[in-house]
């Protein structure tokens, strides 16, 4: 097996997929007109694809896989998809991050197939403030897949807030409330540039200490990061059963703790979010031969990982907004 490890020493068990680009909300930092498909726009990957995909990163060593988009219930074929990742000799953690409008129909479906992760995008409590952020006023349904999802025993349920200047940056009350008898995990995630959002990046983008400063005065903990931890950083507090985990790009030493790469819905892989260039890996996915050539292109690649996202400089590399990479 060769190891998908990079020349900083940092080890990639984690895959994140995108199995399409479209989706049907209209977040304002994100889409906020709406998806509106290229008229050469490539088809996504195909189940078979995905899975010849999925065998060469699982012979590297890959075993946490997340399905993303877009918004990867927009695919009829996802359950599929969840069915055959699942049954991927090696992959021992299935996640997939929605933004939930199929969670409560959908819920019981997913895990049958083998789903045993979910993130949720909740960006706020509040219903109005909700809709106008996303385009959409499906917030009572969305949590209530979440309760769904909690009382089910999924293994994990978090959600995602995006941190956004005077739109939902006071809500930490509503929040707290929530969380003191669920045991999920919140992640506030700070704002980030994107090819597509600048005016909006500089309206809106709020750093996340502030917010992590009123939570050590309210007398929550940092716990230690566990060795194979992502980005966040995890606060908990004895008087709530729900953790909060801040996730804040801009700070220093962020990349430091990656362990993830990304794949594009039409198969290209992306060493990074912000990378200035992705490689085709689609042309290798054709016939079930290919799995050599497969471990051996990807293996080749990964040196070309930079230490650093560029972001500070403004840098956001070919990523117009986080749909079209997966975020
Ligand atoms: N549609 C799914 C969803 O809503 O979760 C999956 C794709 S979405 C691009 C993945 C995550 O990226 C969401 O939590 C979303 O809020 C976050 N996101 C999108 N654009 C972002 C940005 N510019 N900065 C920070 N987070 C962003």
């Amino acid at each position: 097996m060769s190891p998908l490890a990079d020349r900083y020493g940092r080890r990639f068990p984690y895959l994140r997929l995108s199995i399409i680009p479209a989706c049907n909300f209209r977040c304002t930092y994100c889409l906020p007109h709406g998806y509106h498909a290229d008229a050469k726009a490539t088809a996504p990957l195909s189940l078979q694809e995905i899975t010849r995909l999925l065998r060469g990163f699982t012979e590297m060593g890959m075993h946490k896989l997340r399905i993303t988009g877009g918004e990867p219930s927009v695919r009829h074929d996802l359950t599929e998809i969840l069915r055959t990742a699942a049954a991927v000799p090696g992959i021992t953690k299935l996640a997939m991050t929605t933004n939930g409008t199929l969670l409560s129909k959908r819920l019981y479906e997913w895990m049958d197939a083998g789903l045993n992760a979910i993130n949720v995008s909740v960006d706020s409590l509040d219903r109005a403030s909700f809709a106008r952020i996303t385009g959409h006023d499906r917030l009572e349904d969305i949590l209530h897949g979440v309760d769904m999802a909690l009382e089910a025993d999924l293994p994990a349920v978090k959600l995602n807030a995006v941190l956004l200047r005077d739109v939902n940056d006071r809500e930490l009350p509503a929040w707290l409330d929530y969380l003191r008898d669920r045991r999920i995990g919140v992640r506030f995630i700070e704002l980030m540039q994107t090819g597509d959002n600048l005016p909006f990046f500089r309206e809106h983008h709020v750093r996340a200490e502030t917010l992590e400063t009123q939570l050590l005065e309210a007398g929550w903990q940092l716990l230690p990061r566990a060795a194979d931890a992502g980005p966040a950083r995890e606060y908990r507090h004895p008087d709530y059963a729900g953790r909060i985990g801040i996730i804040a790009p801009y700070s220093k030493d962020f990349c430091a703790g990656c362990n993830r790469l990304r794949v594009t819905a039409t198969g290209d892989l992306r060493l990074c979010l912000f990378g200035e260039f992705g490689i085709p890996l689609r042309p290798l996915l054709q016939s079930d031969d290919q799995l050599e050539d497969l471990v051996r292109a990807i293996g080749g690649q990964i040196g070309r990982k930079e230490q650093g996202h560029f972001l500070h400089e403004g840098r956001t590399g070919i990523t117009p907004h986080l749909a079209s990479t997966g975020g």
